[in-house]
């Protein structure tokens, strides 16, 4: 859930405001936007991803942290590196390498295609002899 929008960091750019797609944040004239709806977040870390200025900071729980948490303290969080944590990552941002490239995904999708070829498994693609699930709509030509 969205914890801290960052003082010392944050630019007034509004990226955050735009991009929630619930609508947590709401923009100030000639300042900070604020976190006016924090009960509707959704913990999808779209505006940590988006912001610019690596201000903001989405902590991993579901709910609102606790009173006097680490995770609501600006200068806790700055000094652990996790403001924009989530932009790095995905390697957003001028500078970083992008996160497709450190995918490792394609070991996992090259194992499979191999256990297909020798008949270990079925296609690839395929349900492997598992009913499809309710409203399967199949490939064309499949
Ligand atoms: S996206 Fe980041 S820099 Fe821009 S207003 Fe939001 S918190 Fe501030
Ligand atoms: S984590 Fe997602 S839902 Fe929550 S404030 Fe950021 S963009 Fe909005």
């Amino acid at each position: 859930m969205i914890e801290v929008i960052s003082d010392s960091r944050c630019i007034d750019c509004n990226i955050c405001v735009e991009v929630c797609p619930t609508d947590v944040f709401e923009a100030v004239d000639g300042g900070h936007p604020v976190i006016a709806r924090q009960s509707d977040c959704q913990t999808c870390f779209m505006c940590e991803a988006n912001c610019p200025a690596d201000a903001l900071f989405v902590s991993p729980l579901a709910g609102p942290a606790p009173a006097g948490s680490p995770l609501t303290d600006e200068t806790f969080l700055a000094s652990q590196g996790r403001f924009g944590e989530y932009r790095r990552w995905l390697g957003w941002g001028y500078g970083r390498r992008p996160g497709s490239l450190q995918d490792r995904n394609y070991v996992f999708v090259e194992r499979i295609r191999r256990a297909a070829e020798v008949g270990e498994v079925g296609e690839v693609g395929e349900t492997n002899g598992q009913p499809r699930p309710p409203g399967h709509v199949p490939h064309p030509g499949s």
